[in-house]
């Protein structure tokens, strides 16, 4: 609670920033409400947060009810209950889910509430766990909470994802300093990686946006029917269904809110055909899952599924995780971010993919966002997997990109185009 207690207290100034720290905490959460969920007026919302997150979470609050909220809930979770569960609950329980929490969401979600979600967690936590028992918990509650998780991946809801420096991640990210040096290395990153520390962080998102908005709607002119990925350990062909839509920043809800799920983000992103997926792809950074590392691992594809898989760390929990379902061992998501992102200059791992995924290409296992495909949203489970969809009770991102990375977009003739070169975009340039 150290870092609870270093951020609570007002006045505590960020190196090289001339606002104060308090500042940027409120102007960060005024960036999580107004653009993220852009709150309605008279609309709820529900906030899930680590417990650690409680100066930022009073922050969103009261700005949340500035906004005309008639109520904001939260439901915070502690890494350490995590932990006590695995070490001393009863073997055979690992499969207990609380099903009220998904009943709550699920009903938030019917009623059209905003959903602003604080990720950060011990990139360690239950590295030290029985993988099995991580999976049969991370199974069952990924079971549970399906029929609640159906609104934000099919937008039919405003969410957003921000993050915030909790003390083990930041102790991952900056070793060998102090608890509170730390955090605040880690604060001013994230400050810096969501334009918090501009001038008007509002209008740096907007133009933000309208830059990505121009590499989606290129990509969506041309159609291609492939993409063929090349660099040091993959060489891998990517299959796009017909009606694919290249997304980026913005997202539109049912209700017609529009929102930015993520925060940061630099990915353009579409999905990828279930069946269309061969050859090989190495992993670029370290997959923080579930509280294990997975680090140095190659997949290989054939026919759209995962056949063979090798890590270097972490393998039985890749393995399990591929395993999940029929849909975990394949393409959900297809995501082009450039090398040079402002997160990729950072030069540092996040171990937390809301960041390292921003930093990177990066594919996903599993489950493809319904809103990437036309029509999608409107799809039953079966004329979604028909028209290419993958469904999944996973969508686990994974990092492939590298400054040795060459992508060709290829029309159904498989006449090459190039998309990037050496991990740089080479379109619209
Ligand atoms: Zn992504
Ligand atoms: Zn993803």
């Amino acid at each position: 609670m150290e870092g609870a207690l270093a951020i609570s207290g007002a006045g505590i100034n960020i190196r090289g920033m001339s606002k104060s720290f308090v500042e940027s905490l409120q102007a960060y959460a005024r960036l999580a409400v107004h653009v993220g969920v852009n709150l309605q007026k008279g609309q709820r919302l529900m906030v899930r947060a680590p417990i650690e997150a409680a100066p930022l979470v009073r922050e969103i609050t009261a700005c949340a009810y500035d906004a005309g909220a008639p109520l904001v809930s939260v439901l915070y979770h502690d890494d350490q209950l995590s932990l006590a569960r695995f070490q001393h609950a009863p073997k055979d329980s690992f499969e207990t889910f609380p099903e009220w929490q998904a009943d709550a969401l699920l009903a938030c979600a019917k009623r059209g509430d905003a959903f602003i979600t604080v990720s950060g967690t011990d990139p360690d936590l239950l590295g030290g766990q029985n993988p099995d028992d991580v999976a049969a918990a991370m199974r069952s509650g990924q079971k549970h909470m399906a029929p609640f998780m159906a609104y934000p991946m099919s937008d039919r809801v405003a969410w957003c994802v921000i993050s915030m420096p909790i003390p083990a991640w930041a102790a991952k990210v900056f070793p060998g300093m102090s608890a509170e040096e730390s955090q605040l290395k880690l604060w001013d990153r994230i400050f810096t990686t969501c334009r918090v520390d501009q001038a008007d962080p509002v209008q740096a998102w907007k133009e933000h946006i309208a830059n990505l908005q121009l590499r989606s709607r290129y990509l969506n002119e041309r159609r291609f029917h492939t993409l063929h990925y090349r660099g040091p350990g993959t060489d891998l062909r990517l299959g796009l269904p017909a009606g694919h839509i290249w997304k980026s920043a913005e997202s539109v809800s049912t209700s017609g809110i529009t929102f930015v799920p993520n925060m940061p983000t630099e990915e353009v992103f579409t999905l990828g055909d279930r069946n269309r997926a061969d050859g090989v792809v190495k992993s670029s950074k370290p997959l923080n899952y579930g509280g294990t590392l997975i680090d140095d691992f190659s997949i290989t594809f054939s026919g759209g599924k995962a056949v063979q898989v090798t890590a270097k760390k972490g393998e039985a929990t890749l393995r399990k995780l591929i395993e999940t379902d029929e849909g975990s061992a394949r393409i959900g998501e297809i995501a082009l971010v450039p090398h040079s992102s402002p997160i990729s200059k950072s030069g540092l791992l996040f171990y937390n993919t809301l960041f390292d995924e921003n930093a990177s290409c990066h594919l996903a296992l599993g489950k493809a966002y319904r809103f990437t495909l036309e029509g999608g949203k409107e799809m039953d489970d079966v004329t979604f997997a028909n028209a290419g969809g993958n469904n999944s009770l996973v969508h686990v991102d994974f990092m492939i990109g590298c400054p040795g990375m060459d992508i060709d977009g290829l029309n159904e003739h498989d006449r090459p185009e190039p998309i990037m070169r050496n991990g740089e975009w080479v379109i619209l340039t």
